[in-house]
């Protein structure tokens, strides 16, 4: 419990023990009255001072307004009928603060677990000086400095390591429980915690561009964008509370006034009661506080689970996808080409493979990397100028004082260079060496473990539709397409042509479906931005990805796609189902109260009983692992 709640808690007894107190203990006149007055201040002076500000800033209509005018309207009619019965102001008040104090514990603890969860954030970093240890805070370390991770510490900052083996946990960045080992060499994502051995990393990004920075800069802003569920509380709250508060005078002024008419006595207190009560129940609390709570807790579940949904509207999106397009490579693909063949004219194979290798020095196309890692050797860079990447095509380069052009039939073909076709079913990167054709080089792609069973749950999941668009060759892309079970592939495109596929599928569905695309964000950053929810392959793809996509996938498994949307949709679902509740039990308390059957302890009462089952309707969000 906070400092606040315990002193909230301290009032809520003084002013509970003075009420008792008072109904035992017979006093009179003035006495009582100022000691019924002091317990009523005790426990409400806050929400008075509230209502006044609210009044002030222009603010009328909230709870604080509702419940200070009507309790102050219990007192005043209580001296007005000289019945002396102030005890339901009292405990009106009590009560709501009772609900605020379990609201305020409860959010704050789910909040306090969610943050748990996504306790990633490394406070230390080691250096190495003059043999000991020394830990520096990790926003100071300077990229290329060489860290040491020790068992049971956590990875500070990205990088690649240098000395060592170890298992790592990536539990809390990937919700895979599996430990995964790594070795000199491997890149090293932070975030992650070191199970076994002495690891040496030289770190490849400072600490605010690393993985576990970014994770929590899009946990944290996630709150700030809104979904079309919380802005219709927000746009409800605004018409609700001043139909409530006219609704309850006309209940106060009209009813005596036909009776007065009628010739009656106007009945004025039991009217007014009544109108009182009617603002009592009004109160919107358990709506306005569980569903926000609702999203946040499906987005701590998610990102326990490795997804990262950036924010509640992202949530609404996602439950809504019905079309989901993928990237190939990277994507439903490993993005780790093997090199099959290389086929020449007068080059070895060993050169044409190092000027490949070398004109792809600064890519991060997965298949720069493979060729890189298929070369095998150190590159100098020094022996590469004038690198220009032409996406969805390949890149030309000068290695050694030597124009090379690396890609595919379209590089050749722009560059008016004649190029011999390949018989291998393949991705393959024809090479022209000074202008002249030099050969080709055949690679190829492994399909990703799951991403058949992945193209699988998603139908199972209510997906309509699955395309994959790809730049690669066609007969490479149909091949994939075939043997994931994927509904319709479009090849050889270039990223502006992915775009346009795109908008003619977001033309041709209905409004209510939403598309997806999956990628990696290589030669595909404005897709992402494009579709109603971008999704990004979060471990393999790009910072440009990461940026642009609404929800990034930790560990790049396809499998989380439908993982994501099942989870969107159950947390979507709770959101509805509190809202519904919210609202019926509202209209049917406010029915009562108009008509004189509900008083304000029953209104109270069902007030704080709502929120406190929507508020554990909301926790339920967090609960994603088995879906
Ligand atoms: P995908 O849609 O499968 O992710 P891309 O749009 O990234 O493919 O690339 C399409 C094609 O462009 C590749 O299959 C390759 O032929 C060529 N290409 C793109 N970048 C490079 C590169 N750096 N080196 C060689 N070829 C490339
Ligand atoms: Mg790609």
């Amino acid at each position: 419990m906070s400092k606040k709640q315990k002193k909230m808690l301290v009032r809520i007894l003084i002013s509970a023990v003075m009420l008792i107190g008072l109904n035992l203990i017979p006093v009179a006149g003035l006495l009582r009255m100022a000691l019924y007055l002091a317990a009523y201040l005790i426990i409400g002076y806050d929400i008075l001072k509230k209502a006044g500000k609210g009044i002030l800033n222009g603010r009328v209509f909230d709870e604080n307004f509702l419940m200070a005018v009507a309790t102050v309207g219990a007192i005043a009619l209580a001296v007005y009928e000289k019945s002396g019965d102030y005890n339901e102001a009292i405990a009106v008040m009590l009560f709501y603060q009772i609900g605020e104090l379990f609201q305020s514990y409860a959010v704050g603890k789910s909040r306090k677990n969610i943050s748990a969860l996504m306790d990633i954030r490394p406070d230390y970093a080691n250096i190495e000086c003059d043999g000991s240890l020394e830990q520096v805070d990790p926003d100071e370390v300077a990229v290329g400095s060489i860290i040491v991770v020790q068992p049971g510490e956590k990875v500070p900052i990205d990088g690649i390591i240098t000395e060592g083996t170890a298992s790592l946990n990536t539990g809390a960045l990937t919700g895979e429980s599996l430990p995964r080992e790594v070795t000199v060499g491997d890149e090293i994502i932070s975030g992650c915690i070191n199970m076994s051995g002495v690891l040496k990393i030289q770190t490849t990004k400072e600490f605010g561009e690393s993985t576990v920075s970014k994770i929590l800069e899009l946990v944290e802003d996630s709150g700030s964008r809104k979904s079309k569920s919380e802005d219709f509380i927000s746009k409800f709250a605004r018409v609700y509370t001043p139909a409530v508060c006219i609704s309850a005078l006309l209940l106060a002024v009209l009813p005596p006034l036909v009776s007065l008419l009628l010739g009656n006595p106007a009945g004025w207190a039991a009217w007014i009661y009544r109108a009182l009560t009617f603002l009592v129940i009004s109160c919107p609390c358990a709506l306005v506080i569980s569903i926000p709570l609702s999203f946040f807790a499906g987005i701590g579940g998610a990102s326990k689970e490795g997804i990262l949904i950036k924010g509640s509207n992202y949530m609404e999106t996602l439950s809504q996808t019905k079309i989901v397009v993928f990237d190939k490579t990277g994507t439903l693909t490993q993005g780790v080409f093997e090199v099959n063949g290389i086929h020449h004219n007068e080059l070895e194979d060993a050169k044409l493979l190092e000027y490949a290798a070398l004109a792809e020095c600064a890519s991060s196309h997965p298949i720069s990397k493979s060729l890189q890692r298929a070369y095998g050797k150190e590159i100098d860079r020094n022996r590469v100028t004038d690198i220009e990447e032409i996406s969805g095509h390949g890149l030309t380069a000068t290695v050694d004082g030597v124009s090379v052009a690396a890609g595919n039939t379209k590089l050749m073909e722009q560059l008016g260079i004649p190029y011999a076709d390949c018989h291998c079913v393949g991705t393959i990167i024809h090479i022209a060496i000074d202008g002249t054709y030099a050969g080709h080089i055949v690679i190829s792609d492994i399909e990703k473990p799951n991403a058949k069973e992945a193209i699988a749950a998603l139908k199972k999941a209510g997906v309509k539709q699955t395309v994959m668009l790809t730049g690669d060759a066609k007969q490479v892309a149909e091949k994939v397409a075939a043997d994931l079970g994927v509904d319709a592939v479009h090849s050889e495109l270039l990223p502006a042509d992915k775009v346009s596929e795109v908008e003619k599928l977001l033309a041709d569905k209905p409004l209510k479906a939403k598309l997806a695309f999956v990628g990696d964000g290589i030669n595909d950053a404005p897709v992402l931005s494009r579709a109603d929810i971008g999704i990004a392959m979060g471990a393999m793809g790009s910072d440009a990805a990461i940026e642009a996509a609404d929800v990034v996938l930790m560990d790049d498994d396809p499998m989380k796609i439908a993982k994501g949307i099942k989870i969107s949709r159950k947390c979507l679902s709770i959101v509805y189902q509190n809202i519904v509740f919210a609202l019926v039990i509202k209209f049917a308390c406010l029915g009562l109260g108009a008509l004189g059957i509900a008083n304000m302890w029953f209104a109270i009462f069902a007030d704080v009983g709502v929120m406190i089952i929507a508020v554990l309707n909301a926790i339920r969000a967090l609960r994603v692992h088995k879906l």
